[in-house]
């Protein structure tokens, strides 16, 4: 039995990870020349320094990431972050700490506000409560990438369930060391290596030739591959490239996020509120200082989006230059605009989300899929890992 895994994601690397550990035999292929897809860093040449297509945050609580990380040799290519935020409001200039301990009347109010029911938007379940736009808003957005008014409270809540409502080490943040390669995707492809999975890199699956509930065969660009009787395909793809493969799959909006990456001449000098501060009142989101780079995120960015990533880069740049209080110009600046970058997670979108069973040799895997988690890389890897177990139900060893 050969399992094609389709797509070289955090979802495909840990599917094909999942089904070789139980003992398949696991081609890996990617449309691109590196693998990570959402998830990857390259050395920028505008800024001479190597950035990610976008700073990604875990916390303790992602399970899978975790254990994915232990799995390709270990969890140190994560840094804790501070275990409370530095949030700053930009109009007045107000700076204050979100600790979850301080914050414990709210969060468990959370939890009973949050109470199972019909679907609905974030804003309807916890709008009413004290810190609603000093920290649930700005919390849903990053979490969800979607605005607090429209995103799925029911997702918000499993989220929730693992993370926060289980205390300071399951909130804790944790960023890539040296980037998300570095931390994602190099330690699993020599992790896969080992394991004697095939990846091969350029090389896109264009077209599945299908009959009935059956993949018969991969059409890429150097041939088709035929499956066999027992042959598997596990369809790791973005949704937008998957629905191109299957028609018949739901179209899905999707929600962009915006990160700028500005390096200075010094870097600046060091605060007490630390290298990670949360922005209010603003454009930018989130800040981060690594050495003589600053970068800002901005998730649900789509009407930003839609502007001139100079105009971005001018809007982004007023953000830092007020926030850590800086007179010197960027010497270089890199704006990056991921227009798909997870889906737009309303309650109706939610009800959308193909499960992962999809024909009889062919799974859906990506964390588009109904993980019931948001498009997180714990979603992804849930998905891939989900995959894998199936096969194996499929065709136990
Ligand atoms: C800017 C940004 C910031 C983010 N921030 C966070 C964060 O802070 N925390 C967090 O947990 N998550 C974050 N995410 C989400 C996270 O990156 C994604 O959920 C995750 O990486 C998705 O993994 P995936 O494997 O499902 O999909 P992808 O990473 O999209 O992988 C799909 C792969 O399929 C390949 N492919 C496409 N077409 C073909 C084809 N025809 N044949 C073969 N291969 C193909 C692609 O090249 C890609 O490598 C962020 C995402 C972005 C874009």
């Amino acid at each position: 039995m050969t399992v094609h895994v389709v797509g070289a994601g955090l979802a495909g690397l840990s599917c094909a990870l999942a089904a070789a550990d139980a003992g398949m035999s696991v081609v890996l292929h990617e449309a691109a020349g590196q693998a990570g897809g959402r998830c990857r860093s390259w050395v920028e040449p505008t800024l001479g320094v190597t950035i990610d297509n976008g700073t990604h945050m875990v916390v303790g609580g992602n399970h899978e990431v975790f254990r994915y990380l232990r799995r390709i040799g270990g969890t140190d290519g994560l840094i804790a972050g501070p275990a409370a935020f530095p949030m700053l409001d930009l109009e007045s200039g107000r700076l204050w700490t979100a600790s979850l301990g301080r914050l414990l009347p709210s969060v468990l109010a959370s939890a009973w506000r949050m109470a199972p029911s019909q679907d609905a938007g974030i804003t309807r379940r916890l709008g009413a409560s004290r810190n609603f736009h000093r920290f649930w808003e700005p919390l849903a957005l990053a979490v969800m990438n979607t605005p607090a008014e429209d995103a799925s409270a029911r997702v918000f809540r499993r989220v929730l369930a693992r993370t926060l409502w289980r205390g300071q080490a399951a909130s804790r943040p944790f960023l890539a060391r040296n980037g998300l390669s570095e931390t994602f995707v190099g330690p699993a492809l020599a992790a896969l290596a080992v394991a004697g999975v095939t990846v091969r890199l350029h090389h896109p699956l264009r077209r599945l030739q299908r009959s009935g509930r059956l993949v018969t065969a991969l059409d890429f660009d150097d041939g088709a591959v035929v499956l066999g009787p027992s042959d598997a395909v596990v369809l790791a793809v973005p949704w937008a490239v998957a629905r191109q493969l299957l028609p018949e799959l739901p179209k899905l909006p999707a929600s962009p996020i915006v990160n700028g990456h500005f390096r200075l001449a010094v870097a600046p000098a060091k605060r007490s509120s630390g290298d990670f501060i949360g922005l209010l009142g603003g454009t930018a989101q989130w800040l981060f200082v690594r050495g003589d780079v600053v970068s800002v995120t901005v998730s649900a960015a789509a009407a930003l989006a839609e502007r001139s990533v100079d105009e971005i880069g001018t809007v982004l740049w007023g953000d830092i230059a007020k926030a850590l209080g800086l007179r010197q110009a960027p010497v270089a600046q890199r704006v990056i605009k991921e227009k798909r970058a997870t889906l737009f997670h309303s309650p109706e979108v939610e009800a959308l989300r193909p499960a992962a069973a999809f024909g009889d040799n062919l799974l859906l895997a990506g964390d588009w899929t109904a993980t019931g988690l948001p498009c997180t890389l714990e979603g992804a890897l849930t998905s891939g890992v989900g995959a894998a177990r199936q096969l194996l139900r499929r065709n136990p060893a």
